[in-house]
C-alpha cells in the first residue's frame, strides 16, 4: 500500500498550486486538439470561452438553495428553463435546471413513480419500461429509487421496439422512455408510436434527449430531416436535455422539462418538520452552486440561436464527412443508420478494438463499446477530419492483436 498521505501543515501560494497542479495534469486528455470524441465538448469558440470563465468567476461562491437571497440566480434558472421550453416546444414554467443529465433522469424517474403513486398505482411497486440502449442513469435511478427498469431489446434498426415496449408494460407501469438519439448508436426512438402507447395506456412517456436536446432543433432549422422527438409530439410528458453538452456549457448544467406544472410539482420536495425551519427544494442537491447556473445562462445568450446554427451546421458537414469516409475504408462501417453527430463504427473483417489500439498509439481516443469504436463529433473537431481518415486507413491495414476490449465511462475506487 501507498505511504498514508499527510494533511498539509502549511499554506500554499497560488503560483505553487499552480505548478503542482500542471505536474498533475501532464497525463490528462488533450480534447483542445481535437483527438477525443467524449466528455469534453470542444467548440473552440474564444469568444463563448471568455464569457464562460468570467461569468464562473462572477458566481463562484453564491448558493442557488435559496434563489431569493439571489434574484439574478432565480431569474437565470428562470429564463433558462423558458429559453429550453422554447426550443423543445414545452411550458416555459415546468422544468428545472439541474447539474447534469443522471440528476435530470433522476429526478424524472422520481416524478414518474411519485405521480404514479398518486394517481392510484400500487403504494409497493413501480416500473418503468425502456429500451436495452437507454442510458446507464435510467438503471441508477431506478436503483437509487427502488423503481423495477424492464429493458426491452432494441429492433435490427437500433431503435426502441415500440410493440414489445408496450407489451412490457402493466398496471405498475409508470412511464415509457424513448432517447433522442441514444448513446450507444445514436439512434433516435420512435418516439410517437412510444408516446402513443403510453397515452393509450394512461401513462407517462420520457424522451431522454440528454445528447440531442440542444442539437436536433438546430438541424431541424438547417434543414435536416429530424425525426420527431419534442413536445409537438402528443403524449410527450417529459424530456431531459444537457445544457453541459451540445449547449456547450461547462459542466454542471442540464434541463428537465415538464408537459405542464402540475406533473413538474411531482418533483419537489417539502418538509415542515425540522426545528431549523421549513425546507423545500425542487432538485436533489441542498447547497447548490451557482456558477454552472449563470455558465449555461450566459452561453445560451453569448451564442444565442445564430452562434448555435453556426455549431451545428459544423457539426453536421463533420459528421457527413466523418460517416463517408469510414464507410470508403475497405472493412469498416458505420453502424445501422444514425440520426445524430454521435454513432458507432465497426468491422465485418478486422478485430475493431485492434483499430482502437493504433488508433490510440497515434494520438486519437476513441471509446470501445461491446460492438465497435464510438465517435461523438464536436464542433472542434472539423480541423481533423482529414487527419483522423488518415489515421484510420492506416489503422485498418496496419494492426494486430487487440490489447484494450472494454469502454470505461466511470471509475469506482475499490481495493
Ligand atoms: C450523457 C448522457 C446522459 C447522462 O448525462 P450526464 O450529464 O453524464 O449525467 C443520459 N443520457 C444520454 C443519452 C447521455 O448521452
Amino acid at each position: 500500500m501507498a505511504d498514508q498521505l499527510r494533511f498539509p501543515e502549511k499554506r500554499s501560494a497560488p503560483a505553487a498550486l499552480r505548478e503542482r497542479i500542471a505536474e498533475m495534469r501532464v497525463e490528462d486528455a488533450d480534447w483542445r486538439g481535437g483527438r477525443t470524441f467524449s466528455l469534453v465538448y470542444n467548440v473552440g469558440d474564444p469568444q463563448l470561452e471568455e464569457a464562460l470563465h468570467e461569468t464562473a468567476n462572477e458566481y463562484l461562491h453564491e448558493n442557488a438553495l435559496n434563489p431569493f437571497k439571489f434574484p439574478s440566480l432565480l431569474n437565470m434558472e428562470r429564463e433558462i428553463v423558458a429559453m429550453a421550453a422554447d426550443l423543445l416546444h414545452g411550458n416555459p414554467r415546468a422544468g428545472s435546471l439541474s447539474s447534469g443529465g443522471t440528476e435530470s433522469i433522476f429526478l424524472a424517474v422520481h416524478t414518474a413513480r411519485s405521480w404514479h403513486r398518486a394517481n392510484g398505482g400500487p403504494d409497493s411497486s413501480c416500473s418503468i419500461v425502456t429500451a436495452d440502449t437507454a442510458h446507464p442513469a435510467f438503471a441508477k435511478a431506478c436503483h437509487y429509487l427502488d423503481v423495477e427498469q424492464r429493458r426491452v431489446p432494441v429492433g435490427a434498426n437500433l431503435r426502441a421496439d415500440t410493440e414489445s415496449m408496450a407489451a412490457a408494460c402493466d398496471t405498475t407501469t409508470a412511464m415509457v422512455v424513448g432517447s433522442a438519439p441514444c448513446y450507444p448508436f445514436g439512434t433516435i426512438d420512435d418516439i410517437p408510436g412510444l408516446a402513443e402507447a403510453a397515452s393509450e395506456m394512461g401513462i407517462l412517456c420520457h424522451v431522454d434527449a440528454c445528447l440531442g436536446g440542444w442539437l436536433l432543433p438546430w438541424w431541424e432549422r438547417l434543414g435536416e430531416a429530424v425525426p420527431p422527438w419534442d413536445f409537438r409530439v402528443p403524449g410527450v410528458t417529459s424530456i431531459s436535455a444537457d445544457i453541459h453538452k451540445y449547449g456547450y456549457a461547462f459542466k454542471g448544467a442540464s434541463t428537465v422539462l415538464y408537459r405542464d406544472q402540475e406533473l413538474l410539482g411531482h418533483q419537489y420536495f417539502m418538509y415542515d418538520q425540522w426545528p431549523g425551519g421549513l425546507y423545500a427544494s425542487a432538485t436533489t442537491a441542498g447547497t447548490r452552486p451557482a456558477a454552472p447556473m449563470a455558465g449555461a445562462w450566459a452561453a445560451i445568450n453569448t451564442l444565442g440561436a445564430e452562434g448555435y446554427l453556426e455549431h451545428a451546421g459544423r457539426i453536421l458537414d463533420t459528421t457527413r464527412a466523418l460517416k463517408a469516409g469510414i464507410n470508403a475504408i475497405d472493412g469498416l462501417g458505420v453502424t445501422g443508420d444514425p440520426d445524430m453527430s454521435v454513432f458507432q463504427f465497426a468491422s465485418d473483417r478486422y478485430d475493431i478494438n485492434a483499430i482502437g489500439d493504433v488508433m490510440d498509439d497515434q494520438g486519437w481516443h476513441l471509446d470501445r463499446q461491446q460492438g465497435g469504436l464510438h465517435i461523438m463529433v464536436f464542433p472542434g473537431h472539423d480541423a481533423v477530419v482529414d487527419e483522423f481518415l488518415a489515421d484510420l486507413t492506416y489503422a485498418a491495414g496496419n494492426h494486430g492483436e487487440a490489447r484494450d476490449t472494454m469502454a470505461v465511462y466511470g471509475a469506482v475506487d475499490v481495493e
